[in-house]
């Protein structure tokens, strides 16, 4: 497989090379930008495997860094640093649509295994789905895999990339019922004991976007014991 190419939006020098030696060795290619003008320009001069987005940065910070790419229709995995116990931090990076974060002071190991997740998450994309289109309709739903966009009844609804990969997996095995535990696995990459009320709060955003009535939910429904699934044949009626 060729190298993939990663960019680190990174100003403190220690952590941004210390990176760089990691992504090395696990065959990527990486670019460092030390700053947010510097990190801007990179993000947009190329196509990027990946890019690690330190939220704290001279410059354009890395909020704004991860908007512009989000704006863009290619879609580029992003992986956000964000400084110790910021909880703000978190919820912006992932409502502006991160894929990931890892909070400072991180471990390294921690971080490449969340590296490694993102690239068989979408690597795995890339098999089941070569050349890419990919378009989905369930119910009210039309969801567009490529361009990563979700229509309810013909109206867009924005999700956060987490939002959008759950129910991405949802739609893919319709009427099939994903633990908690499964959900984390599959949509998350990374099995995480304890972790189980995220998906539950990000269950409960994804019907406050996508149902008629989030507080009876007719697309994304509980399965009593098991967990949830995505039912095919919604008695939802177009608005
Ligand atoms: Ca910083």
């Amino acid at each position: 497989m060729d190298q993939r190419k990663v960019l680190v939006i990174e100003d403190e020098r220690d952590i941004a090379e210390l990176l760089a030696l990691h992504l090395r060795d696990i065959n990527c290619e990486a670019t460092l930008a030390a700053d947010g003008h510097e990190g801007m320009r990179q993000a947009f001069a190329r196509c990027w495997d990946l890019v690690i987005l330190d939220l704290r940065l001279p410059g354009p910070d890395g909020l704004s860094i991860c908007r512009a790419l989000r704006r863009e229709s290619r879609y580029v995995p992003i992986l956000m640093l964000t400084s110790k116990s910021s909880e703000l931090d978190r919820v912006l990076g992932l409502e502006l649509g991160a894929d990931d974060y890892v909070t400072k002071p991180f471990s390294v190991s921690e971080l490449m295994a969340r590296v490694k997740a993102i690239f068989r998450r979408v690597e795995s994309l890339e098999k089941r789905y070569p050349g890419g289109a990919e378009a989905l309709a369930i119910g009210p739903l039309q969801i567009d895999a490529t361009g990563r966009q979700v229509l309810v009844n013909n109206e867009i609804v924005p999700l956060t990339a987490r939002e959008f990969d759950l129910l991405l997996h949802f739609a893919r095995h319709p009427n099939c019922v994903f633990s908690r535990a499964q959900l984390l696995d599959s949509v998350w990459g990374y099995g995480h004991d304890g972790y189980e009320h995220t998906v539950n709060s990000h269950i409960n955003r994804l019907r406050a976007k996508i149902e008629p009535d989030p507080a009876q939910p007719e697309l994304i429904v509980t399965v009593w014991g098991v967990g949830y699934k995505l039912d095919a044949q919604p008695q939802v009626q177009a608005a």
